[in-house]
């Protein structure tokens, strides 16, 4: 197949840093869209990822999966799509359309892997599949949304993995009016979670390991604040909450965050840390509690997310970076020191 070359910011092994270099993108075909990448955040499922903490990770790795741009080139069989439109991409761009899940618009949970943005198996050029730390990327219109008119495109682009993968568990668990609802872990995904959950009519609380972040969990619409480096105050909100979405990336003592957990509730993880996380028998049998997980959401699910977004005003609180500065945030990424998510502008790889 015909390809075109493009500039991106990737990196070569586990231990090296993040510089140019050039990829190849296939040919727009029938049902493709060329989208012209204005915007990038940056996942911390990017580092997990350049840095293989999930032993799966194909070399060379551009990362790169809340992307928002513009299209500048149509298949001719595009009929959601024009040039000129804004478009946006999250973390698949395929599946394999035919298993259950695919057919119950559950793409995410395709039987055969939904194929991700970066590090997926491009099936159309036969490497692995290359994200948005990149000036182009050339999607097929199916798994490409529209995005909101209103809103800062900066503060978008986290909407598309911070955002679903918060609004799908939320929605799943279906939070709302009359319900406590903890967010476990402030950063990207987390504040995202907050702003959602409030959005939805629960009542919010954030679990935090930061003491710093108390006065800004409230502006962004907790109720309460829980220092979960304080274990009296743990011990007194102990069976107060109906669900929890736990945001963290890093190893952390999960029984003492399902003992917040009221009879019958659950917590689900989204965050990914390396290492397994061990449970207690007796953290889960005394109030026959969930232990459950989730994975980013569905295209139609990530529409639903950007059209509530747009009707109430949400966006994320970001950092907007040049390219250039990728691994210096990566490492304040790791101390927490964002608030709340990296953007790349992408006009920077440009020039
Ligand atoms: P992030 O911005 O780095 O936020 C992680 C937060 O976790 C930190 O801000 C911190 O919040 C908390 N934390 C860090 N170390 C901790 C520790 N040792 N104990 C307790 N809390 C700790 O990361 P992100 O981009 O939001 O991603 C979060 C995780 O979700 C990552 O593992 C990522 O790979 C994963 N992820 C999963 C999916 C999915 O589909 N399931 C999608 C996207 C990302 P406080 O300062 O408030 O404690
Ligand atoms: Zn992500
Ligand atoms: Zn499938």
């Amino acid at each position: 197949m015909h390809t075109h070359t493009v500039k991106a910011f990737g990196t070569e092994a586990p231990d090296a840093d993040l510089k140019q270099m050039n990829i190849d993108r296939r040919e727009v075909t029938s049902k493709d869209v060329e989208i012209d990448i204005l915007f990038c955040g940056v996942c911390h499922s990017d580092l997990h990822t350049a840095r293989n903490e999930w032993h799966s990770t194909i070399y060379p790795n551009v990362p790169g999966h809340e992307i928002v741009g513009r299209i500048t080139r149509t298949g001719n069989g595009v009929t959601k799509f024009k040039v000129g439109d804004l478009a946006a991409v999250g973390c698949m761009v395929d599946s394999c359309r035919e298993c259950e899940y695919c057919k119950d618009g559950l793409e995410q949970y395709c039987e055969k892997g939904n194929i991700q943005t970066y590090n997926g198996a491009d099936k159309h050029l036969g490497k692995q599949t290359f994200g948005g730390y990149s000036e182009r990327i050339i999607v097929d219109e199916d798994f490409v949304l529209h995005v909101p008119e209103n809103l800062d495109l900066a503060a978008t682009a986290p909407l598309l993995c911070a955002g679903v993968t918060t609004w799908s568990p939320l929605k799943h668990w279906k939070v709302g009016p009359g319900q406590k609802v903890g967010i476990v872990g402030i950063g990207g995904l987390g504040h995202m979670g907050v702003k959602l959950a409030k959005a939805l009519g629960a009542h919010v609380v954030v679990i935090t390991t930061s003491p710093s972040k108390v006065a800004d969990a409230k502006r962004l619409g907790a109720d309460e604040v829980i220092l979960s480096k304080d274990e009296n105050h743990m011990k007194a909100n102990a069976k107060t909450l109906h669900f929890i979405l736990d945001c963290v990336s890093a190893q952390h003592d999960i029984n003492a965050y399902l003992s917040l957990l009221k009879t019958n509730g659950t917590l689900a993880l989204v965050g990914a840390p390396e290492q397994p996380l061990p449970v207690a028998a007796f953290s889960l049998i005394p109030g026959r509690k969930n232990f459950a997980g989730s994975t980013i959401g569905s295209i139609a699910e990530t529409q639903e997310m950007l059209d509530f977004c747009g009707k109430h005003n949400i966006t994320s609180d970001i950092e907007l970076i040049s390219i250039q500065q990728i691994n210096e945030a990566y490492e304040r990424l790791l101390k927490g020191d964002v608030k709340y998510r990296f953007v790349i502008d992408m006009a920077s790889l440009k020039t």
